[in-house]
């Protein structure tokens, strides 16, 4: 039957999901605040159950009944607060439904001796019964089958024991009859509703989590998605430094700063001679292999806090924050060498690479523009006068 229903949906008598894992997770839910609400309904209840002692004297004085009834509320009363107390412990409707229905059933079975004990108050225990009814329904906590059960049998009872005990007329128990059905009917629906309406925000509260679960995934590859954009952005695809506007954005700023602070800031502009033979020799693949291998060798003769990036195709372009003149003819002069020494393998074998360095010192109104087209000259005259060499203005 549960099939052919969805994981949400509710029974319309039971007030309970048909989605029985749906149920238990609903059930585990509430626990907690079940063995509050059981503990606190129970010693309460148990509390005016044995405050009803007081009028059992009145009626009755010290006589036979009055120590029956006493035996009688005392058992009650003490099996229903050990309850309470056990239920506080590790109560809850997932695992223990009994032990939440026994003090009921403790309740109804009290009520109901009250009868044969007491006939002269017959009356006054109508009154209380539909109390109780009540309070089954809708101050114990309970599942609505279960409180269901116990206030049926409770009624069934109660009548039985009028009939056979105070002898109440036909007309009369059809009077109390229909009072009690009616008290069931109300409970009943008013706890119906009750169910329905928690396991709907249950329902509710499970969904918003569910989307807030999604959404915090979609963020999460968002942000990821966003790194890659922002890596792919930021660095050259083919040799993995800076890209030229990266470059140019960093490089900005470390030349801003080391005008502020630490003056000496020099720019290299390098360029590999005569690459576009080895795009004719070896081809194209060769070519990007051979940029790759210049971009290393750049990257291992610098500091890590210079920045390199890739001015076009095979030029590169440098930032020394914090090196003078004489220090950054010593690091141009020191690439140049370790491209000269680069031995690339397979078919290039034999290939030896050299590279042209224009160098500019930064002077204290240049920005990068500027640096950057002196580099650009020196590398023009390097070119000019015979290339594999370091430039640099005297
Ligand atoms: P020069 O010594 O004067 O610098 O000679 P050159 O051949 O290096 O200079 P030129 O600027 O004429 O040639 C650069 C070549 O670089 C042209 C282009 O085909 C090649 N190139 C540019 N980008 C890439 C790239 O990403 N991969 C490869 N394989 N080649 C590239
Ligand atoms: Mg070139
Ligand atoms: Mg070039």
């Amino acid at each position: 039957m549960s099939q052919h229903h969805k994981h949400n949906d509710i029974h319309w008598l039971t007030g309970q999901f048909f989605d029985s894992s749906n149920e238990t997770q609903y059930r585990d839910s509430i626990g907690e605040r079940v063995r509050f609400e059981s503990r606190l309904a129970l010693i309460v209840a148990s509390a005016v159950f044995a405050m009803f002692g007081i009028s059992d004297y009145n009626l009755l004085g010290f006589t036979r009944e009055y120590y029956l009834l006493l035996t009688m509320r005392i058992v009650v009363v003490s099996s229903c607060l050990a309850l309470a107390f056990i239920i506080g412990r590790r109560g809850g409707y997932s695992r223990s439904v009994w032990l939440h229905a026994l003090p009921l059933w403790i309740f109804a079975a009290g009520i109901i001796l009250i009868v044969p004990l007491r006939p002269d108050s017959f009356s006054t225990q109508v009154t209380s019964t539909v109390v109780a009814i009540m309070a089954f329904y809708l101050l114990i906590p309970n599942l609505l089958t279960v409180a269901a059960i116990a206030s049926v049998s409770l009624s069934i009872g109660f009548l039985w024991a009028a009939i056979i005990y105070v002898g109440i007329s036909p007309a009369v128990t059809l009077r109390i009859g229909l009072l009690l059905v009616m008290a069931n009917i109300v409970g009943y629906c008013a706890l119906l509703r009750v169910e329905f309406l928690q396991r709907q925000q249950f329902t509710l509260l499970n969904e918003e989590r569910d989307q807030n679960r999604q959404l915090q995934t979609e963020i999460a590859h968002r942000k990821s998605l966003e790194d890659q954009l922002r890596m792919v952005a930021e660095h050259d695809a083919l040799t993995g430094v800076n890209s030229r506007g990266h470059f140019m954005k960093r490089a900005e700023a470390l030349l801003q700063r080391s005008q502020l602070e630490k003056p000496p800031f020099c720019l290299f502009m390098i360029d590999i001679d005569h690459f576009k033979d080895v795009n004719d020799t070896w081809g194209h693949t060769c070519g990007d292999r051979v940029l790759t291998k210049v971009a290393d060798v750049c990257r291992h003769s610098l500091r890590p806090t210079d920045i390199i990036g890739r001015f076009g195709g095979e030029e590169f372009v440098v930032a020394l924050p914090n090196t003078d003149s004489i220090n950054a003819q010593a690091v141009a002069e020191r690439l140049k060498e370790n491209v000269a020494a680069l031995i690339l393998d397979g078919e290039m074998s034999d290939l030896r690479l050299s590279v042209t360095i224009g160098i500019a010192v930064a002077n204290a109104d240049d920005d990068l523009d500027a640096l950057i087209t002196r580099a650009d000259n020196m590398l023009y005259v390097g070119k000019r006068d015979g290339r594999n060499q370091v430039v640099m203005l005297s």
